[in-house]
């Protein structure tokens, strides 16, 4: 494997000079790991959860969509598991005064210095491991009292298990099917960091599959492919990417069976992704605390049955934050360092930008013309400031795949130059072709030019 240039500190520092994203709050001194994305950050994990939808909407049609509430019935929790079971068991050092998740303490460094583990040396002095609840708490209505106490979602699951029976009355679905969604959950965390990786306040993409409990190994199989391709046909580095099954006393309270899809980050090896078999866990619970059926009827053969379910649980952020660090490369043009974000080009920010070489004669009015033009099929970006090396290397660095080059000769015979981020290959090519040619390339497959041949 080709050494990597990339770390984490660079990555947040590109992140933030280029307004992906910021630290939240930062006028205010900064709210611990809550991070805004800006313009391009925006645009980006746009892109990321639009390819999502893509591989479950429109390349398929056994997949459905849902937006459901992020503030659900309280007792949705209890069947769920989460008022009980969603603690992380932790403990505290009474020496260096830091708080450790118990299952975790290798991973932990404690505040002494040189660089120790908690539980390491004879000065740690650790407590019992005690249980935290994770759900963040609120209240409904502004009087606060027992009866209107809710949460907010900590996974966005449990929204699509409430509303099954619809799925099934009024779209008429039946099993094999899946209910996609993608929205915010809320985990009050007792270890966030590392970025965007670990937040308090972060985005999930979740889809339940919903199969017959004899087929439930098959789907699990699939969907473990299917998602684990989709990061590599997205530009994922496959030497970059696994797939780890959990061991037995790693699996949560409802999973026979769960593999994570994990990432070669900057921080090692950790989970972008979790496909478990949820077995009919889920509709069984709310079943039996709502007293409502949740089961799929055969109107013609009367066979009834639970549904067992696969569930894919992906998180947009650690998504984005894998794609930009794969991505994240220098070389060197002309004797000067470039950073270059080689992102897939569905997923850059910007797919094209435009530059008129200079800002006279004629070429400013005919670069805007062509911008307006290519807008209405693509994000395009129009920049006339600084010199033209200096407006490459801008667009290089927040991945622009393209850039259009209008000169002197443009003028004469509608011709420009398209410059290719990755092989800095520069062709000429008429005006009226450049969409089409664009969107060639858009849709072409794409390998990332940091893998070897
Ligand atoms: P971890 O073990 O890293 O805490 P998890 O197993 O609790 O993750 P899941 O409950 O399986 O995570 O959630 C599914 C996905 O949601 C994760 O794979 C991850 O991409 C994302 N996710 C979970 N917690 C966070 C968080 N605090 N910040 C950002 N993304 C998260």
């Amino acid at each position: 494997m080709a050494t990597d240039v990339v770390t984490m500190e660079k990555i947040v520092s590109l992140c933030k000079r280029r307004g992906f994203i910021f630290p939240s709050s930062e006028i205010y001194g900064g709210i611990g790991s809550s991070y805004d994305y800006g313009h391009y950050g925006v645009l980006l994990k746009n892109n990321v959860k639009a390819q999502w939808w893509r591989s479950l909407l429109q390349e398929r049609d056994d997949v459905v969509a849902l937006d459901s509430a992020i503030i659900q019935h309280p007792r949705t929790w209890e069947a769920s598991g989460h008022l009980a079971g969603f603690t992380d068991p932790l403990v505290d050092c009474r020496t260096c005064k830091l708080r450790f998740r118990a299952d975790k303490l290798e991973d932990g460094a404690c505040g002494r210095k040189p660089s120790k583990r908690p539980g390491e040396t004879s000065e740690c002095d650790l407590t019992e491991p005690r249980n935290f609840n994770l759900m963040f708490q609120t209240t409904v209505g502004p009087v606060q009292d027992e009866g209107s106490v809710v949460f907010l979602r900590p996974e966005t699951a449990q929204g699509i298990f409430l509303n099954f029976k619809h799925y099934l009355q009024f779209a008429r679905k039946k099993p094999p099917f899946g209910i996609a969604q993608i929205g915010k959950s809320f985990r009050n965390e007792i270890t966030p960091g590392n970025f965007v990786f670990r937040m308090r306040e972060f985005e999930q993409m979740e889809m339940e599959f919903f199969v017959p409990p004899q087929d439930a190994q098959r789907w699990h199989e699939h969907w473990l492919k299917e998602r684990y391709d989709w990061y590599v046909n997205l530009g994922i580095r496959a030497d970059h990417l696994r797939l780890r099954e959990h061991e037995q006393d790693e699996l949560s309270h409802y999973s026979s069976a769960t593999s994570d899809v994990e990432y070669l980050y900057p921080i090692g090896w950790q989970e972008l992704e979790g496909i478990a078999n949820r077995g009919d866990f889920d509709l069984s619970q709310h079943a039996q605390h709502s007293g409502q059926k949740l089961e799929y009827v055969d109107t013609v053969t009367g066979e009834r049955y639970i549904p067992y379910v696969i569930e894919p649980a992906a998180g947009a952020d650690r998504a984005t934050l894998a794609f930009l660090v794969d991505a994240y490369d220098e070389d060197e043009i002309e004797g000067e360092t470039r950073t270059v974000l080689r992102l897939h080009p569905q997923l850059a920010p910007v797919k094209v930008a435009v530059l008129p070489l200079v800002k006279k004669d004629g070429q400013p009015e005919l670069a805007r013309e062509i911008e307006r033009e290519l807008r209405e099929r693509m994000q395009v970006e129009y920049d006339e400031g600084g010199a033209i090396g200096r407006r490459y290397r801008r667009q290089d660095e927040i991945g622009t795949p393209w850039a259009i080059t209008v000169d002197h000769q443009t003028l004469e015979d509608r011709t420009v130059t398209l410059r290719d981020r990755d092989s800095l290959e520069q062709v000429r090519i008429g005006i009226d072709e450049l969409a089409d040619e664009l969107e060639r390339r858009l849709r072409a497959p794409w390998r990332s030019p940091k893998l070897s041949d």
